[in-house]
């Protein structure tokens, strides 16, 4: 909305959404861990101190950081946490880049990144994915921008992108390379963590709403080179993880890492079977997603895909006229009992060709 109080630019940027959907008892819209919280840290927040609450928590998490490097195999001022991975995003936006500046991401990502551009006053680039899904390097160096993002395994395609094409964009980009890999705890064999801080120019960010089941306390981080680090920190500003979150995320790291291997397995087991279940359906072509989540491109309308979807009690993300896509819908993964319904839904939706 138009007003003079207001700073000008900002009027058609999409807000994020997220509506609860009547009727829907299964929503995998948001690709959270439906398998539940970390159990020792839900134990750790269910017995905080009195003075845990009272208490302002550390300026950056600092026992936080610790636990994340020792996690990753780095120092833990190669770390800089933030309320959630979003926010480490932002911040690191406006650490690297004024106002003018380039971000170029691979196009269909996560929606928000075109939106942080923008409300940081940058000018996002989108670049298509290749056929494959991967990212295309060639272009987006091509576009010249000083700040890169990409998501692998990206969302909502969940394709990953190889490393070595990974590896040639850091070696040839001309500023900072955002690495997202909000998912890379399901399967993949993705790490660029250890190597983020000596690559210098790169964050690897990451988050604990996914595979370990703590979105509702809101707890990201990246990994990169100290100064990138230090900077980011600048610019995200002080106490941006809440005590109970670092808490709860500390005490994860450290004594839930085997529940959240062993979900995150569970989570590709549900995933693979909804894919092998629509293979040589009509109208519907799964990706190859690596994330806890299908990736259905459609014929017709996606929109109409959720509704009946919906009409089940299961709730869909549906995407409309995606850049080399069209239509598609995203289909969080769920344990196998509240799964059944999911692929039963699928094969209904999508008889046999
Ligand atoms: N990156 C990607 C690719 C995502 O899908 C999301 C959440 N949907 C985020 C970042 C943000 O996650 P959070 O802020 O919950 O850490």
């Amino acid at each position: 909305m138009n007003s003079p109080f207001l700073r000008s630019g900002l009027e058609g940027l999409s807000e994020y959404s997220s509506e609860p959907l009547e009727g829907v008892d299964l929503d995998l819209r948001d690709n959270i861990n439906l398998w539940g919280a970390p159990p020792r840290a839900l134990a750790a927040v269910r017995s905080a101190a009195s003075l845990v609450l009272q208490s302002y928590p550390s300026v950056g998490a600092n026992g936080l950081a610790e636990a994340i490097a020792a996690a990753a195999g780095v120092g833990a001022d190669e770390v800089v946490s933030g309320c959630g991975s979003d926010d480490v995003i932002d911040a690191c936006l406006r650490a690297v880049a004024a106002p003018g500046t380039r971000l170029a991401y691979a196009d269909p990502t996560f929606s928000m990144i075109p939106v942080f551009a923008r409300l940081n006053g940058l000018e996002p680039m989108a670049v298509p994915l290749l056929a494959d899904g991967s990212a295309d390097v060639d272009g987006l160096l091509a576009t010249g921008a000083r700040v890169i993002y990409l998501c692998s395994p990206n969302n909502p395609t969940g394709t990953v992108t190889p490393p070595s094409e990974i590896r040639r964009l850091v070696d040839r980009a001309p500023g900072i390379v955002i690495l997202d890999e909000a998912y890379a705890e399901f399967d993949t064999g993705i790490d660029w963590r250890p190597s983020a801080p000596s690559l210098e120019r790169v964050l690897v960010t990451r988050t604990f709403s996914k595979a370990w089941g703590l979105a509702g306390l809101r707890v990201g981080y990246g990994v990169g080179g100290r100064r990138l680090v230090a900077a980011t920190a600048r610019t995200r500003g002080p106490y941006r993880v809440n005590a109970l979150a670092e808490l709860a995320a500390t005490t994860a790291l450290r004594e839930d890492a085997e529940w959240m291997r062993d979900v995150a397995r569970q989570a590709v087991e549900s995933r693979e079977r909804l894919v092998a279940a629509l293979q040589g359906r009509a109208n519907v072509r799964a990706w190859d997603s690596r994330a806890n989540f299908a990736f259905l491109q459609v014929d017709g309308s996606a929109a109409e895909v959720a509704r009946r979807f919906a009409e089940r009690g299961i709730g869909v993300r549906s995407f409309a006229g995606l850049t080399g896509v069209g239509d598609a819908v995203r289909i969080g993964v769920a344990p196998r009992e509240s799964f059944d319904r999911v692929v039963a839904a699928c094969e209904e939706l999508w008889p046999c060709a």
